[in-house]
């Protein structure tokens, strides 16, 4: 007793005791407060509307921009050097990520800056990222497996920017968890550790700490995540921001620190000094047609996927160092995913790497990577059936069989360029692809491009120094960089719990309010100030552009007052994310769109035509079924008038009690619709009839045939024939045009290759899935054979 009590209480005992104990009180301190702060706290300022600022108008940057060209006399006090007063120091070119983030960069140093885009801000690769803000632990991978340094860098850098992207803006990004699914017990220690890896690489900047998860913790999580096979789950920390939302947040920074920028404004011609330095740019209005010139002491190429148009200008000899590739994503209900859980597949069939991520309400799946060739005028690339197929494919791989992922699921379709370089020109590395390029041509044209959403930042503080450099503009700037602390216009005035008042002083939906908080920042204040009266009890503010989704038709007048939302599709695809989110939507709201703006800007009939078929255009390259049509009063034309005339007609005929046409007034029901449900009313009853009228004359012939169907089954090549004969019978209910491959394809996907025969649910499904398939208007099926494809050109966008 005697013993245990000196060994219990023995100074080495006690030091023991209390060093645990500090060591135990230490390590819990840390770890309650080790971890990120993502969002500002909320204060009584987030509960008040920030003072209403409201941008020099369109015209007004129009105005300024020519100004430059026939550029004042210098003001003597002003200018002691003597320089025209007008000229701007810095000309940008191209209104995506890199320029808008190169613009608030200059402006905020002090330089005057101009930047004019050829189409909408974001319009290119900018607003069609997988949305992720990533350092790429595909990358670090890559980094670890090939020991290569330069990889291990790039990863860190963008570990570095995602802190400070998360900071400037924290209502458009947040954190996101992302599960790794694991079918086999080795991939447990090495994906963690990659895992861990990542998480040390962050160093302080690091979100939250990956962690490993059990089976039945995993499907607790990812319930519709494939159950068999699963040993369990690693989950790692991403951000996650609205990409477009974000650009424009950058753009109206920019502004606010004073540039001026112009959106629907290309450069057609680059103007030389006698020594055959850059002095400025011929700009053409593409809304009006209007050509005028700008002048600028430096000018910054930062068009993406288009630089070598650019460069072409400056150099007709110039040789192409942009090899574009096109990455496919797809949108899909909200169901197939949790609300704030994302999933990585790292090794899909061919080695690409494929996300699935809640975003916007809806679930984001892609990408692939297919070499692409760049329309020089910027029109908009499409995706191929065959991508948006293998997108399918991969997802169907990893979810429950009990969920069935359909063609028609497929709310929307879109294609971004990623504009990968390859440095040819410098030092005999031909074919090297980098993260991204700075370089400056004996023009004084500086270029920047690739890189990623992610590291905009980091390239457009690289850009402005070189621009300072090259263009002598060290008078000129007020102080170094200081975007890593910059916050963007929307953030002062934010806080999470933001939306809780907007509901409370605007009488918003919920999901309304949580919607403008997260897009908007302070500035929803704004929006809800223009929201009008639904004439509802609840919600007392706020019209819903679709009953679906959160976007109100307030938005669609601030865009046009304070985010220069030019056209109709700049609403529906950039301001709100609608077309994006589901392109059916995005058409039934693109009438009102329509109007709104045509208050708001004075437009003409025509321009409202123009506007839609535009609108109709764009959304087709968005997955939008060919054929589809909503009612729009802009464009009735005599079609309609006749379709009104002749339903009325039969109304009449039918009150006065004669039958009308059955077929016809059924028909009328039956609109080609690229719908999640498929069917109309009436029309499964219909197929019904067809089903057994066919399984019927087979049976008749069963006595001369033993090889045809069996009881209440139809044989498999009755199904085309069939289908034919039904689209004659039924012309409009979309069975027209369904080709072969449509057949092979569904039978592959119902997993109906080995049966020769169908009961009538499985025709049912059968035709259900054709219409999906046969009616996408990006339905090119080229059947190509898929190359492993390398981690620098794989998922998630570097
Ligand atoms: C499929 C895909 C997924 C991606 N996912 C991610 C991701 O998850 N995370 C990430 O960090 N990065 C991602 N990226 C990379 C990222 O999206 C791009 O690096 C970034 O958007 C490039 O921006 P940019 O401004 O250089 O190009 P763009 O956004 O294409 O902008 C260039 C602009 O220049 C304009 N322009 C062209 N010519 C002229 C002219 N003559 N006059 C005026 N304007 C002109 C164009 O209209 C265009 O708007 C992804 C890329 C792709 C393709």
């Amino acid at each position: 007793m005697a013993t245990l009590r000196r060994l219990l209480f023995s100074r080495r005992t006690l030091v023991f005791t209390a060093a645990s104990t500090l060591g135990l009180a230490g390590g819990g301190y840390y770890y309650l407060n080790a971890g990120p702060v993502p969002c500002p706290a909320s204060t009584r300022e987030t509960r008040r509307p920030p003072p209403v600022w409201t941008p020099p108008s369109r015209q007004a940057m129009l105005d300024a921009l020519e100004q430059s060209a026939s550029p004042r006399a210098p003001a003597p006090a002003q200018d002691a050097r003597g320089e025209e007063q007008d000229v701007f120091d810095l000309l940008i070119v191209g209104g995506g990520a890199t320029g808008a983030g190169v613009a608030v960069d200059a402006a905020s140093r002090g330089l005057s800056v101009a930047l004019v885009e050829r189409n909408d801000f974001s319009s290119g690769t900018s607003s069609k990222s997988t949305k992720l803000v990533h350092g790429g632990v595909r990358y670090l991978q890559k980094a670890v497996m090939e020991l290569d340094y330069e990889q291990y860098k790039l990863v860190r850098e963008a570990l570095r920017e995602r802190k400070i992207f998360l900071h400037t803006a924290p209502y458009l990004s947040h954190m996101l968890p992302i599960m790794l699914p694991l079918y086999k017990y080795w991939q447990v220690p090495y994906y963690y550790a990659g895992c861990k890896m990542y998480d040390v690489l962050a160093g302080k900047e690091n979100m939250e700490g990956s962690y490993l998860m059990s089976k039945g913790k995993a499907l607790e999580m990812f319930p519709m995540l494939k159950r068999e096979g699963l040993v369990g789950a690693v989950v790692y920390y991403d951000g996650q921001h609205n990409d477009a939302r974000m650009n424009v947040a950058l753009i109206m920074t920019a502004v606010k620190l004073g540039a001026t920028v112009a959106n629907y404004c290309g450069v057609t011609e680059l103007h030389k000094d006698d020594q055959g330095k850059l002095i400025g740019a011929k700009v053409k209005d593409e809304l009006t047609g209007r050509e005028f010139n700008v002048r600028a002491k430096g000018i910054i190429n930062a068009t993406g996927p288009y630089t070598d148009s650019l460069l072409t200008l400056d150099d007709p000899s110039h040789k192409p160092i942009v090899r574009p590739s096109s990455g496919v994503h797809i949108t899909l209900p909200a169901y197939y995913a949790p609300a704030r859980m994302g999933l990585l597949d790292p090794a899909t069939s061919d080695g690409r790497v494929i996300f699935f991520l809640p975003w916007e309400g809806g679930v984001v799946a892609g990408t692939t990577d297919t070499p692409a060739r760049v329309n020089a005028q910027g029109e908009e690339v499409t995706p191929t059936e065959e991508d948006v197929r293998w997108v399918i494919d991969e997802v169907r791989g990893y979810l429950s069989p009990d969920i069935k992922v359909r063609r028609g699921d497929v709310l929307s379709a879109w294609a971004g360029l990623r504009p990968l370089i390859s440095s040819g020109s410098e030092g005999g590395t031909e074919g090297l692809v980098r993260s991204h390029l700075a370089r400056v041509e004996p023009s004084g044209l500086i270029t920047i491009a690739g890189g990623k959403w992610t590291t905009y930042r980091a390239m457009a503080e690289e850009t402005v120094d070189k621009a300072i450099q090259v263009f002598g503009l060290q008078d000129k700037v007020k102080g170094g960089c200081r975007t890593a602390e910059l916050r963007l216009v929307g953030s002062d005035g934010w806080s999470q719990n933001m939306f809780i008042g907007l509901v409370q002083r605007f009488g918003l939906d919920t999901d309304v309010a949580k919607q403008l908080s997260e897009n908007y920042g302070d500035r929803a204040w704004t929006v809800c100030a223009l929201a009008e009266l639904p004439g509802e009890q609840w919600p007392v503010h706020g019209v819903r552009l679709s009953p679906s989704y959160p976007y109100v038709e307030a938005e669609v007048l601030y865009a046009a007052r304070h985010e220069y939302a030019c056209t109709a599709v700049d609403v529906l695809a950039r301001r709100t994310r609608l077309a994006f989110v589901d392109v059916q939507a995005a058409l039934v709201a693109l009438p009102r769109v329509i109007k709104i703006m045509s208050r708001e800007l004075g437009w003409s009939r025509a321009r409202q035509r123009v506007e839609y078929a535009r609108g109709m255009h764009f959304l087709a390259s968005m997955g939008l079924a060919p054929g589809s049509a909503v009612n729009n009063d802009t464009t009735m034309g005599a079609r309609t008038w006749w379709t009104w005339f002749e339903g009325g007609f039969w109304r009449l005929v039918g009150l006065a009690g004669v039958s009308t046409p059955s077929r016809a007034s059924s028909f009328s029901s039956f609109k080609p619709s690229y719908s999640r449900t498929k069917f109309d009313a009436g029309e499964v009853d219909a197929l019904r009839e067809l089903f057994d009228r066919r399984v019927a004359t087979a049976a008749a012939a069963v006595s001369s045939d033993a090889s045809s169907s069996a009881a209440g089954r139809l044989n498999k090549a009755e199904i085309e024939p069939a289908l034919k004969a039904f689209a004659r019978e039924w012309p409009g209910a979309g069975y027209e045009g369904f080709r072969e491959a449509d057949y092979r394809y569904v039978f592959a996907q119902e997993g109906l290759e080995d049966q020769t025969d169908v009961d009538f649910d499985e025709f049912v499904e059968i035709c259900g899935n054709l219409k999906d398939v046969s009616m996408m208007s990006v339905a090119k099926v080229a059947k190509k054979e898929r190359k492993r494809i390398p981690v620098e050109k794989s998922g998630g966008g570097v």
